[in-house]
């Protein structure tokens, strides 16, 4: 994720303007597509309208936050998840022998990407695809790379260290990793994929970043293609809290609605305020701007002033086996109760 916010301020040697003005202007971008992405959004919302939830529910399983947290470890373990670094290719190893296992059909595109800055990176998008051949489907998403450099982190000394990612990265892929278990078993009633998009923190402006769901969006096909989407980023916080994203509610209502009406059915309102934050660039812009109403779940604020986001300090102990399960709970609510 990559708040507009006040990093400018706290670090204005770190950054002399050319970051913020670009993050200024992607924003500005996003919003200023607004009228040509208004029939294609239409044309999905109607969508949507003709596709509300089933009746009855679906049994929900239930969702296992230690298992959740044991694949943070595992991600933690493989070091940094880079792209072009062993940590990365360890991961990768990882995620596609489990979903191979889970998952009745599993997609790798792996495509080149060369950075503003002249860096070769191999990115690699996976899809673990439930009901694949249903024809009404949903898609969560969530990013599985790390950032290379620590660039909020208050001692200067810091900065060029990667994060450890254990929420920037780790904790979105823990619960879609556990959704993938609980789907194997039982089938749900619509068809979802699961998608782990790379690249999403590369940088260090977002001329570099978000690349994995740039490609997903580029090459959507109108077969098979989601209604919706839901992305997770900062998803394990121990204090967490879930305000909807500003530019998801602009953009994607309906889904912005099923999502937290979803946490308000399991009780979790209290951590799903209604309060709108934000813009945020991520992984749903790309996806927004191709058409598919996507919303970020995301946790605007890790540590106390966000000081863990983007540091060192992007370590499981900060996390808790009870965030993730909710998360993953409010997903399998939206899944099981039909989408
Ligand atoms: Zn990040």
């Amino acid at each position: 994720m990559y708040p507009r916010r006040t990093e400018a301020s706290r670090n204005p040697k770190r950054d002399p303007g050319g970051t913020f003005r670009h993050r200024a202007m992607y924003h500005a971008t996003a919003m200023t597509k607004r009228p040509s992405m208004r029939p294609t959004l239409v044309a999905a919302l109607a969508l949507l309208g003709c596709a509300e939830p089933m009746d009855p529910p679906a049994a929900r399983p239930p969702v296992d936050g230690e298992a959740a947290l044991a694949h943070v470890h595992t991600q933690l373990a493989f070091g940094p998840r880079i792209p072009g670094t062993p940590g990365h290719s360890a991961q990768l190893r990882w995620m596609l022998a489990r979903l191979d296992s889970l998952a009745p059909e599993v997609v790798a595109d792996t495509f080149p990407y060369v950075t503003t800055g002249g860096d070769s990176l191999t990115l690699t998008n996976v899809v673990a695809r439930f009901r694949p051949d249903a024809t009404r489907r949903i898609l969560l998403l969530t990013h599985w790379d790390t950032r290379p450099t620590s660039d909020e982190a208050a001692d200067p000394a810091d900065r060029d260290t990667p994060l450890p990612g254990a929420n920037d990265g780790g904790s979105g892929t823990a619960v879609l990793m556990e959704l993938a278990r609980v789907l194997a078993e039982q089938a749900p009633p619509l068809g979802v994929d699961l998608l782990f998009v790379d690249g999403e923190d590369y940088g260090p402006t977002t001329a570099d970043m978000f690349l994995g769901a740039r490609r997903y969006a580029e090459t959507l096909p109108d077969e098979g293609r989601p209604i919706y989407g839901v992305l997770l980023d900062m998803v394990g916080d121990r204090d967490p809290r879930f305000p909807p994203e500003a530019t998801s509610v602009e953009f994607a209502p309906i889904v912005v609605r099923k999502v937290w009406q979803a946490a308000r059915r399991m009780g979790y309102a209290e951590y799903f305020p209604e309060r709108a934050v934000g813009p945020l660039g991520d992984d749903h812009i790309p996806l927004l701007e191709a058409g598919l109403p996507t919303v970020d779940v995301v946790d605007f604020s890790y540590g106390p002033g966000n000081a863990w986001w983007h540091t060192p300090d992007d370590t499981a102990d900060k996390l808790s086996a009870t965030t993730l399960k909710m998360v993953g709970e409010v997903m399998a609510e939206l899944i099981y109760s039909g989408g």
